[in-house]
């Protein structure tokens, strides 16, 4: 693996950042331990095909970079509530949570279970090897398991209790972008992509396969330049993964990007830019989909109001039959104005004369 820094003691440069970062988290401590922070059923394609999928967002105290400041773009430590971390017999109430919901929901079992916790299932303080070891054991009759882990904690080890319960297991990885300035400087993200390819051959020399999200609109990107971005990363991170998540930017609470949005110095990404960035990588060797959160509204990714819903779903569309003629059928005046944006907007902070 590339040098891992656990302590997160990264030096000045990501100094300012941090502290901008984490003065503006808000923690609401106290919650139930017992209870997930979310989970809910959904449709999900797969290498396999279209599948059932239960996703489950544990809380498990959250993620350790985000209370060093985190990303930029990041409000989810905000839903951690348990920030001394939650026990064994808590975070197994909340799998049991989340069995019930999905029994009371769904007709039968999910074929995928998806497992997050905003931060790192494979890190053994948010999640120690005996609960991993049980969890796996709970899921041993599903087809699939996705795992959200930030990229120092894969190991062999640590997955093993999922492969050897027959999962076929996937670690997600947050990437955001394949850029490592883009990813430190505008991301507040503190490793590099180096690390995330040796952890990605690490999970795939295990038997596991790599699912990357990656993000759509850093702060100070043009839209253009996020574009680029996106592109860009998911071309190169289709070399490991069998599955890419594009994820536009939303507007989270308690964020950096909340207060420039409050500035007038972000603007969530067009739903066009999501299409675009789709159509242009539709012949890469891996899946790619995008779901974009609070679509349509001024803090997530919105295009004019009258067509978002239509682009949202020729979205849908195609992350179930990855067909990007699903974009020739959608159209609407104010492409013209995202095309204007495209061809004159100026980096944040350019200088007004040079
Ligand atoms: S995006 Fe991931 S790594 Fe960054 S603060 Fe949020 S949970 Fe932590
Ligand atoms: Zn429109």
């Amino acid at each position: 693996m590339a040098e891992s820094r656990p302590e997160y003691d990264y030096g000045n440069h990501l100094d300012a950042l941090n502290r901008a970062t984490g003065r503006l988290r808000s923690r609401h401590e106290g919650g139930d331990p017992t209870q997930p922070t979310r989970t809910w059923l959904d449709e999900d394609l797969t290498p396999d095909g279209l599948r059932s999928s239960l996703t489950i967002i544990l809380d498990t105290g959250g993620c350790r970079w985000a209370r060093a400041g985190g990303c930029t773009m990041c409000g989810y430590v905000s839903e951690s509530e348990n920030a001394e971390g939650v026990s064994h017999e808590a975070l197994l109430a909340q799998i049991e949570t989340a069995l019930e919901r999905e029994a009371e929901q769904a007709d039968g079992p999910a074929d995928v279970v998806k497992l997050y916790s905003s931060g790192s299932i494979l890190d053994d303080r948010e999640v120690g090897p005996e609960t991993r070891a049980a969890i796996a054991e709970t899921f041993a009759d599903r087809e699939r398991i996705v795992i959200e882990t930030l990229p120092d904690f894969v190991t062999a080890d640590r997955l093993e209790p999922f492969l050897e319960a027959g999962l076929a297991t996937d670690v997600a990885v947050g990437i955001e972008t394949a850029n490592d300035r883009v990813r430190r400087d505008a991301v507040n993200k503190y490793f590099d992509f180096e690390a995330v390819e040796e952890a990605a051959a690490v999970a795939r020399e295990a038997g596991a396969g790599v699912k990357g999200y990656l993000l759509l609109k850093p702060p100070f990107l043009t839209e253009s330049e996020a574009i680029e971005d996106a592109v860009e990363s998911i071309e190169r991170v289709a070399a490991f993964a069998h599955t890419i998540s594009l994820n536009p930017t939303t507007v989270m609470e308690d964020t950096l990007i909340e207060e420039l949005y409050y500035d007038g110095g972000y603007r969530p990404p067009w739903l066009w830019s999501v299409a675009e960035v789709l159509n242009r990588t539709a012949d890469v060797d891996a899946i790619v989909v995008s779901d974009p959160v609070g679509a349509g509204s001024d803090r997530g990714p919105h295009n004019c109001g009258e067509c978002d819903e239509t682009v949202e779903r020729a979205i849908g569309d195609f992350n179930r039959r990855q067909d990007p003629a699903v974009f020739g059928e959608v159209s609407c005046a104010c492409e013209r104005t995202w095309e204007t944006v495209l061809e004159r907007e100026q980096s944040y902070n350019m200088p007004l004369e040079r």
